[in-house]
């Protein structure tokens, strides 16, 4: 195969400045300019992945479909992309370790001295090679996980020097940085991005281009100091100030010739950029003027003084897309479910929405809270989707509160639950008696049919569907025919019929009551909205006209 070209993109200054954004955004960019693209992300913590860290740390863990438990990043390049990425396409420094661990134990590297460097960096890139051969793409972009300056992604930028000098022509460098402005100074301040650069540098890397992320945009002087400083040409310093969307960004790139720059480095033809589905999409969201109000239920909100949603990015996007698929504004409340068990009387505040989400979570804390709340928006009709925990909560309820079974629970609360409606999985069982949590939960993608003439089936419009898990616990067999007595309707199994993947109520009986067990929002994109987050914002959007 011919070698792929390589962008990639890094952080200076400090973190949060939207690094994966960008990086996406130049993926976009490039796509809509008819190249193959692939994304790949390399994080610098030693956690072989991110599944087993507190959300409240890391932030959401994206699962892909082969199962693989990611950076939140990894869902922004499937969604501004459109596709499908593996495994291949993250790495952390956990995991290159252990692969030349591994190696080194099966003397693959054939009885020599193996080193940090360069075998460390050597594996990196290789790994970015696969990815890119994998996905067949002619430009593979990686984003450097981390700042420029800190100890912990110097061997990722160690492999991108070695990149760059070794095949000058094939690698660009995109450095991501912020320009503050000083409340008392008033003025917009280059020298952090300076710094940025010349640590950069200091790792044997020069950038080719400057993101330059501020409140507002970039004017002339600036430009040409970030260039004379940094090394970069004018044209390569691109303004990136704040701005309404993050769907804007391909769209504000594009204008400021990002793909065109990036192609000459690389030495490949310039072409027309087709972001015309993209551009109207945008538009009728902008235009959009009703608004929806949906209520989001969960526990892990509050990080210090902060309120943290970073933990349900792929949640949030997913409604947003499928409101602004239906011309409509999305507005989100983030309730503690603490709250509802201190003060059950809030209950009936929920009434104000249009929709309630309970989404994915795990342990004991908030759980009741939950429970209350599914109870309410069940019994006032308010339009309920329940996602993996979301789900196993509604069956806990509708266990407890419709046939009568008074201490229904999942065993992960109370293992002793008389009526444990919530089982382990067997080969679950299995894993934690070893202590085996890294990696072992049921993930990525598995086959659901759906069953005739239910909001499922209707909404998909299909018979058989595949999604992505993340779970230990599931519904158990011995209480299924019960609560499909109750009158609870299980609309989507595993094809042997031993999993319950999706629950639902009747229409005639609730407008929108579905719960599922896997994670509808890791496949939901923004040009293609997940059809069970349209089905649920389209009964939200009713649910409005009644209020
Ligand atoms: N805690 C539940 C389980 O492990 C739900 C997990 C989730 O919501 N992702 O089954």
């Amino acid at each position: 195969m011919k070698r792929p070209k390589y962008i990639f993109v890094v952080g200076g200054v400090m973190s949060g400045v939207g690094k994966g954004i960008a990086t996406s955004s130049v993926s976009k960019v490039l796509q809509a300019k008819g190249y193959k693209v692939t994304a790949v992300k390399v994080d610098p913590y030693i956690n072989v992945d991110a599944g087993t860290m507190n959300p409240t740390e890391h932030g959401e863990v994206f699962v892909l479909t082969d199962g693989d438990e990611t950076d939140q990043d990894m869902g922004n390049y499937e969604r501004f992309l459109d596709t499908t990425l593996s495994r291949t396409n993250y790495m952390t420094t956990g995991r290159v370790y252990q692969t030349v661990i591994n190696k080194e134990r099966n003397l693959e590297y054939g009885g020599r001295n193996v080193e940090v460097v360069p075998d460390i960096p050597l594996e990196v890139i290789r790994r970015i090679n696969e990815a890119a051969k994998k996905e067949k793409a002619d430009i593979v972009v990686t984003e450097v996980g981390g700042t420029v300056g800190e100890y912990q992604n110097i061997l990722f930028l160690e492999a991108v020097r070695m990149l760059q000098s070794k095949y000058p022509d094939d690698v660009a460098v995109v450095l991501v940085s912020y320009l503050p402005v000083p409340k008392k100074v008033g003025e917009m301040k280059t020298k952090p991005t300076q710094y940025a650069s010349r640590t950069l540098n200091s790792a044997g890397v020069q950038a080719d281009l400057i993101v330059a992320r501020a409140e507002k945009p970039l004017d002339r002087k600036r430009k040409e100091k970030i260039s004379v400083a940094c090394n970069v040409n004018p044209e390569d310093v691109i303004s990136a100030p704040d701005c309404d969307s993050i769907y804007d960004i391909p769209l504000n790139f594009n204008k400021d010739h990002i793909g065109e720059n990036l192609l000459k480095k690389l030495g490949l033809r310039n072409r027309p950029t087709n972001l015309r589905a993209w551009e109207a999409r945008l538009k009728k969201a902008k235009a959009a003027r009703k608004e929806v109000k949906i209520a989001m239920v969960g526990k892990y909100f509050n990080s210090g003084e902060y309120v943290l949603t970073d933990v349900y990015i792929s949640v949030i996007e997913a409604l947003k897309s499928a409101a602004f698929r239906e011309g409509a504004k999305l507005s989100i409340d983030w309730l503690s479910s603490e709250l509802y068990e201190k003060s059950p009387s809030k209950l009936k505040e929920l009434k104000k929405y249009d929709g309630v989400i309970v989404p994915g979570g795990f342990g004991k804390r908030g759980i009741e809270g939950k429970i209350k709340v599914v109870e309410f928006v069940r019994k006032n009709k308010i339009p309920y989707f329940g996602l993996c925990y979301g789900m196993q909560i509604a069956v806990i309820e509708f266990a407890r509160n419709v046939l009568g079974l008074k201490d229904a629970n999942t065993v992960e609360i109370n293992e002793k639950a008389k009526h444990p409606v919530i089982g382990m999985m067997p080969e679950q069982i299995e894993l934690m008696k070893q202590n085996e949590y890294g990696g072992t939960m049921r993930l990525g993608s598995y086959p659901a049919v759906l069953k005739k003439g239910t909001i499922a089936r209707n909404a998909y419009k299909k018979v058989e569907v595949a999604e992505r898990h993340r779970h230990r616990y599931e519904v158990n067999p011995e209480y299924i025919a019960e609560l499909e007595d109750g009158g609870l309707v299980f609309s989507g199994t595993s094809p042997d019929k031993r999993l319950m993947e999706i629950a639902e109520l009747p229409k005639k009986d609730h407008p929108f009551f579905v719960g599922t067990q896997f994670h509808p929002e890791f496949q939901s994109s923004f040009l293609n909205p997940h059809p069970l987050f349209s089905g649920f914002i389209e009964a939200a959007l009713k649910q409005k006209r009644k209020r």
